[in-house]
């Protein structure tokens, strides 16, 4: 038997939309990833076994080939680039947007406005778009604090619900992105397992349009 597709995976919201589609396209884990401390799990079925890593860590196993195969954010795979990787399927689970934010009443900005982002690589390129330089100050998390103790004029984050931006004082003002988990495959497993890599997709595929039917 050929070896198992190895599938990178991310503790957390993707998680826990992706298990049930997995499940139905056939594919169950021998242990629930969410509980579980290992790092490698097989399947049920022996055709497949997970890596659970960061979200952000997805693309880079992926491209390198440790990972025939992940799901990640559109988010994560902005940022990261997508070199090395095919996109071949939208899962249509885990669905925000990202988006421009700044405090109600918008303040007059700075000279060179100050950006707070998770995404330093993303709002790079959508300020350049509109030929504005601004100052991207990268943080790992609660970026809706940045505004309200001056460190920056502007966000840009995931927004779902928009209840966290609305209890901090905080408006989207301007969108960046429509984003959802997608599926990734390494570009060179694409060749070579072919075979096991168009079986799960079809699967799956098969799963999203029943889900979106
Ligand atoms: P909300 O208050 O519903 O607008 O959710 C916003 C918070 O949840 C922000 O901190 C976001 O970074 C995070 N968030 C929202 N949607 C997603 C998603 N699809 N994936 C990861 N984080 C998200």
């Amino acid at each position: 038997m050929s070896r198992p597709l190895t599938l990178a995976l991310s503790k957390g919201r993707i998680l826990d939309e992706t298990l049930p589609l997995l499940a139905a396209a056939g594919v169950v884990p021998a242990e629930d990833p969410r509980a579980s401390r290992r790092l490698i799990i097989e399947d049920m079925a022996g055709e497949c076994r997970f890596v659970i890593i960061r979200a952000a860590d997805v693309p880079t196993y992926v491209a390198y080939g440790a990972a025939d195969l992940g799901i990640a954010g559109r988010d994560v795979l902005m940022e990261h680039g997508g070199a090395g990787l095919y996109e071949p399927l939208d899962l249509g689970i885990a669905r925000c947007r990202m988006v421009v934010a700044a405090t109600v009443p918008v303040p007059a900005p700075r000279r060179r406005l100050r950006v707070a982002t998770k995404y330093p690589a993303i709002t790079y390129r959508h300020y350049a778009a509109r030929s504005e330089q601004v100052e991207i100050i990268k943080l790992y998390g609660s970026m809706e604090l940045a505004p309200l103790v001056g460190l920056a004029d502007r966000i840009v984050d995931l927004v779902d619900t928009g209840r966290t931006l609305r209890a901090n004082g905080l408006e989207a003002i301007e969108p960046v992105a429509e984003i959802s988990a997608r599926l990734v495959v390494n570009r060179a497993a694409m060749k070579i397992r072919h075979a096991a890599i168009r079986t799960l997709l079809i699967r799956l595929q098969a799963q999203v349009a029943e889900a979106g039917a």
